[in-house]
């Protein structure tokens, strides 16, 4: 479970991923990994570490010396942060085609199309003829086609 809904920036997910991958790690271990890919200074990786840490993304332990972080979030828990709140920017109208231009831009497994085709047909049992906007007046194109 997420403790709060933080968002985390695109440097901390650099950071997670890290984590995500090799569970327990030092912050020795993550400046390595992460030194050729993002030519970041030892501080920076230390002080963007700190900071998830506050938020509570990362588990501290203390071992001896040494600090080894760990996921206090899984990756699917922040992959479905990450998916709202991109859709969470665009009008309910706007949703679908967001999606169809994910699938259209992604390489997709043979296991991946079937699971989508089914929740496709799933859907289109309840669809509705038409989505609701809910934007605030003003954010958005629907409403001035009203008047
Ligand atoms: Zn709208």
């Amino acid at each position: 479970m997420l403790p709060t809904l933080f968002k985390i920036t695109d440097a901390e997910w650099e950071i997670m991923r890290v984590v995500w991958a090799n569970e327990a790690v030092t912050s020795k271990e993550i400046i390595a990994i992460l030194k050729n890919k993002k030519q970041w200074k030892a501080a920076t990786i230390k002080t963007l570490i700190g900071r998830l840490v506050e938020k509570g993304a990362l588990h501290t332990l203390e071992e001896g010396r040494k600090f080894i972080y760990s996921a206090a979030i899984t990756q699917e828990e922040s992959m479905d942060v990450v998916t709202k709140d991109v859709l969470s920017r665009v009008c309910n109208k706007r949703k679908g085609h967001v999606i169809s231009t994910m699938i259209a831009d992604t390489t997709l497994s043979s296991a991946d199309i079937f699971t989508l085709k089914a929740l496709l047909e799933q859907k289109s049992t309840m669809a509705l003829n038409e989505v609701l906007c809910e934007c605030v007046s003003g954010q958005c194109e629907c409403e001035e086609q009203h008047h």
